[in-house]
């Protein structure tokens, strides 16, 4: 595949999600982080928005909740270049209704060369680099040339 750029402004679109036995999780760290969070775009599926904006008090764009469709809305914003960063605590001992969807935001999110941190230490990681309050180009997919392959 012909690799593009894309820019990544300083303040990123940041997506939060979370499964329900890992929520309490997410709402942990990002009261721990919630001063370097406050410098980006926060993006939520709709349970997860809806509990973080309440705990925290951060200003959380609030999707459809992931089962009712939110996962693909975000991957839909994925890939459309509208997310940086996406911190998603899925669930690796429970099963849930929408895993198709769980899947497919995860390969998305892979597709496009977003960084996805999936646990607490991932994204404890991701937010002590430096890089993550950069202007950061990143590669994406060649979209015109993907679209004039030869078929
Ligand atoms: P929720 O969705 O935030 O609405 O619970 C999370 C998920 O994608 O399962």
């Amino acid at each position: 595949m012909n690799k593009a750029t894309r820019n990544m402004a300083a303040n990123k679109n940041i997506a939060l999600v979370a499964h329900d036995n890992c929520k309490p999780d997410l709402l942990n760290w990002v009261k721990q982080n919630k001063e370097k969070l406050q410098r980006h775009f926060l993006y939520a599926t709709g349970t997860t928005g809806h509990l973080l904006s309440n705990e925290t008090g951060l200003a959380v764009k609030s999707l459809i909740s992931g089962p009712m469709g939110g996962d693909q809305q975000l991957g839909a914003l994925i890939s459309e270049g509208k997310i940086d960063v996406m911190l998603f605590f899925w669930d690796p001992l429970n099963a849930v209704p929408h895993d198709p969807d769980v899947k497919a935001l995860l390969r998305i999110a892979s597709v496009w060369n977003i960084p996805v941190a999936t646990n607490r230490a991932t994204a404890d990681f991701l937010f002590h680099s430096e890089l993550i309050d950069q202007v950061l180009a990143i590669d994406v997919p060649d979209y015109e040339a993907y679209l004039s392959r030869r078929i």
